[in-house]
């Protein structure tokens, strides 16, 4: 396993094109607005050193034996399932923001479930190809970047009839020694803080986009590919010198468009090729294995509760009733996230390619809970927190001679506890609700994993409508069940 020493140098390492503020980045790691994002994904190589976390952040890789980061892990069993949602709680808390490398980790065990199933059907090899790789993952400690969502164009028509035929990334060459292909993956977390990326059709597909029925995987450094940084709100204030306004100075995420650009892949970086048939298992294996990984957002609300109940307390209003009440709204509603995370991974089974998968009808109820509670608990905070939140001065009026006094008078709340400490706990709010964290607290927690309406297309197709119709008839007497 890395450290989290040697990811960050294996990063710099790398050769990425990527773009941002109309300019090319030089230095990848050490942009201050990309560098955040880096320390929350080097948070899971940190944590999975430290003794105490050993068994929820490692597990012993079921090909090689050997201990691994448990982002690299096929899951072998239930319990496999039930750390890996532990483990994105334990992350979300750790750093309060979306720690980018759960996508690898769903993108790897929905490859090896459908991998299998392509090679029963049809006799080809991609799962000895994918367990290849998965080797080279698990002993360099790679992160992935799961690449799945496609532009996806005029969203009426299937990829084979958009106008533009890029909207969808497909396969524009064959040749001897691989493919050739093109197109582009939008809103991809951590892409430029990962060594490789591997790239899913992004919905089920029929004869007719057989070109677009494609999963590979390359190194993210890979000529022809190509990043452009997605903007946050408040994003800029990471360029400011001081700390406090940028409300969790330590960690973020970022999302990138990723353009491939006439690029090649070998063929054993290949593990689907035109075997339309199955691009809707994989989407929906990498899906419910990605709305189980919301576990995360558990986590950061774990930090939102825990920042509305210190301002409140800074305040001094923690013995109201009606504050008391809505942290036990906040509670309440983020153990009810828990409870589907984990619920999901306990009622998992077995694949035939012995991966384990969780369930998928708890998997999309859960997910569909992420699109909701999280902007309650959200709106619940800012309602403890209070407007100065958002209308409190910069950091360097607080430093400023002509300002400071007044501010460390006025802005102060329990006279025990420093302004400053007060101003930052709001600024933290402010973060995770409005600021760059509420990317991934709020509309990641929506769109993220997919959008509330595909999560209810799962619930309506896997939900055993006609078993809860026999219940009710057989207890109403209704005959045929006498
Ligand atoms: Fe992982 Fe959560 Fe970020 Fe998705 S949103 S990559 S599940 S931390
Ligand atoms: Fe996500």
């Amino acid at each position: 396993m890395m450290t989290a020493g040697q990811y960050e140098q294996s990063l710099k390492r790398l050769n990425l094109k990527v773009y941002m503020f109309g300019k090319r980045v030089d230095n990848v790691v050490d942009d201050p607005i990309i560098r955040p994002s880096m320390n929350a994904v080097a948070k899971t190589y940190e944590m999975a050193m430290r003794p105490e976390y050993e068994d929820i952040m490692t597990a012993t890789s079921h090909i090689t034996g050997q201990r691994i980061n448990r982002f690299t892990h096929i899951h072998q069993n239930i319990d496999d399932l039930v750390k890996k949602s532990k483990m994105g709680r334990l992350l979300g808390r750790a750093t309060g923001c979306c720690f980018q490398r759960c996508v690898g980790m769903d993108a790897l065990n929905a490859l090896s479930i459908v991998t299998y199933d392509i090679d029963q059907k049809h006799g080809t090899s991609y799962c000895k190809r994918f367990i290849d790789y998965l080797t080279y993952v698990q002993e360099n400690d790679l992160t992935c970047d799961g690449a799945m969502t496609d532009p996806k164009g005029n969203r009426g028509l299937p990829p084979h009839k958009q106008t533009d035929p890029d909207m969808f990334l497909h396969v524009v060459e064959e040749r001897a020694d691989g493919i050739v292909v093109r197109g582009a993956k939008a809103h991809q977390t951590g892409a430029v803080n990962s060594q490789e990326v591997i790239v899913m059709p992004t919905i089920a597909m029929r004869a007719e986009d057989k070109d677009y029925a494609v999963s590979f995987a390359l190194p993210s450094d890979a000529e022809g590919i190509i990043y452009i940084m997605g903007r946050q709100s408040c994003d800029t204030r990471k360029l400011e010198a001081g700390q406090l306004d940028r409300g969790n100075p330590f960690f973020g995420g970022h999302e990138a468009l990723v353009v491939f650009d006439n690029v090649f892949v070998p063929w054993e970086r290949v593990f689907m090729y035109k075997e339309y048939e199955f691009a809707g298992s994989l989407v929906e294996n990498f899906a419910a294995y990605h709305r189980q990984s919301y576990a995360c957002k558990v986590g950061v609300g774990d930090v939102l509760i825990g920042a509305a109940q210190t301002v409140a307390e800074y305040n001094g209003v923690e013995r109201a009733s009606h504050v008391k009440d809505k942290i036990i709204e906040m509670n309440h509603l983020n153990e009810t996230l828990y409870c589907g995370c984990i619920s999901c991974a306990s009622e998992g089974h077995k694949e035939p390619s012995g991966t384990y998968a969780v369930d998928k009808l708890l998997a999309n109820v859960h997910k569909q809970n992420v699109t909701r509670f999280p902007y309650e608990i959200a709106r619940l905070a800012q309602d403890i927190a209070g407007g100065l939140m958002v209308t409190m001065p910069a950091e360097d009026d607080f430093k400023a001679p002509a300002t400071a006094k007044w501010l460390e008078k006025y802005y102060a709340g329990d006279c025990d506890v420093p302004t400053m400490n007060r101003m930052r706990i709001l600024r933290l709010i402010e973060n995770l609700t409005l600021g760059t964290a509420a990317v991934g607290y709020l509309t990641e927690s929506m769109h993220g994993a997919g959008s509330p309406q595909a999560q209810r297309i799962m619930i309506s197709r896997l939900v055993n409508l006609a078993e809860k119709k026999r219940a009710a008839q057989k207890l109403s007497g209704i005959e045929d069940f006498l």
